[in-house]
């Protein structure tokens, strides 16, 4: 019996019927970017989101890109941001001629360090983004305190992260604007690239509206440079209907989470995730740390179980970043999780049985 580390054709099998319906209508009317689906799903997000706003683009990483664009970030600005997260975080800064500036993360939640960000603010920075990594958000009041002492924008980058919560607060509601990826395997996963932009400032969202569809208002007047960046019906359509399970699963993935907690904590050198104290943890993934990652995945795979390393190398130390100069030793506690994480199965139908094979194979690695 083979464990991967995502089965999404069971999620699919589960609400086959619902999805075949909605892409049935989007072929009726054949209306395929932008539309109907999409409006409704944008005010769906926004709802859920708790902000006012929401804007369907192509992706995650252009969601993150049209914001920072929409926020005025350009060439001459320096844009402050975890070391640890995915790629596109990064990319977007440099895409619009800004300077990354990577923070180590806390080696608890393995989000950014907010002392080392502060100690990273100069006059030019001019926004701060907030990666919520596995499912947990960062410390947002510590960082909403800063960037308004500052002056700066607070950037969400909740592609991991939608219905997450900090004190209550929701995840893209806390910061200036938000951005949210539906690739497939997110916890909010579409059947192609989605992604979504959510604000409660009016001007963001019409500014990433504009910037989505070439810049043109009307049609063919083009005010700025935009981008081909929309949200299709299709996905709209399915995600639609995945939303209304979206809670269900967040629930299925925390139970979970409490059951390798209780058989996996105390095992080896294994370290379990981290809880903040005001984060509600969404577990988009499951990441354990030990000194002995690669070995331990060897074991798991052998044993026919998937896994995962989210990330095997730090953003300061990417070969497209060398011109920014990191050095190994910069963000210590980022590099050591390269070398140390390991996230494991637990998308919200995996069954019991497959959960207890995967601990005990883990307990017997470490015998
Ligand atoms: C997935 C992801 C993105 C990018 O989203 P895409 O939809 O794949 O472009 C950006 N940031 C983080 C933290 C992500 O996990």
């Amino acid at each position: 019996m083979r464990i991967p580390i995502i089965d999404l054709s069971r999620q699919h099998a589960a609400i086959a019927s619902e999805l075949r319906g909605a892409i049935d209508r989007v072929f009726g009317h054949s209306h395929f970017i932008l539309g109907q689906e999409v409006v409704e799903f944008e005010k769906a997000v926004a709802a859920k989101c708790g902000v006012e706003y929401a804007v369907g683009v192509a992706s995650g990483s252009d969601a993150i890109l049209l914001a920072l664009h929409a926020l005025g970030i350009g060439r001459g600005d320096e844009v402050i941001l975890p070391t640890f997260t995915f790629f596109s975080t990064a990319s977007s800064v440099t895409r619009l001629g800004a300077m990354p500036i990577f923070c180590d993360i806390n080696s608890g939640d393995y989000n950014i360090d907010v002392a080392d960000a502060a100690s990273k603010i100069t006059a030019r920075t001019r926004a701060i983004i907030a990666v919520h990594l596995y499912g947990q958000m960062a410390d947002m009041a510590a960082l909403r305190e800063l960037t308004l002492e500052h002056g700066l924008w607070l950037v969400e980058d909740a592609a991991q992260a939608i219905g997450a919560h900090y004190d209550g607060v929701g995840a893209c509601a806390c910061g200036d604007v938000g951005c949210l990826s539906f690739f497939p395997t997110k916890n909010l996963g579409g059947v192609g690239d989605g992604g979504m932009v959510v604000t409660d400032n009016d001007e963001i969202a019409e500014s990433v509206a504009l910037l989505r569809a070439h810049g043109a208002n009307p049609k063919y007047f083009h005010r700025i440079v935009g981008y081909n960046s929309r949200l299709d019906a299709l996905q709209a359509a399915v995600l639609n209907v995945k939303l209304a399970h979206l809670e269900d699963w967040s629930r299925q993935r925390q139970a979970h989470a409490r059951e390798y907690d209780r058989r996996l904590d105390g095992v080896g050198d294994i370290r379990v995730p981290t809880r903040a104290l005001a984060a509600d943890h969404i577990f988009h993934q499951y990441t354990i740390a030990t000194a002995k990652r690669d070995a331990l995945r060897g074991h798991l795979s052998a044993a026919g179980i998937g896994s995962e390393i989210y990330y095997p190398r730090a953003l300061h130390l990417q070969e497209c970043f060398h011109e920014f100069g990191g050095r190994v030793g910069d963000c210590p506690r980022a590099e050591r999780a390269c070398e140390q994480v390991l996230s494991l199965p637990i998308f919200p139908e995996m069954m019991a049985d497959e959960q207890s094979r995967i601990i005990d194979t883990i307990i017997q690695f470490y015998r």
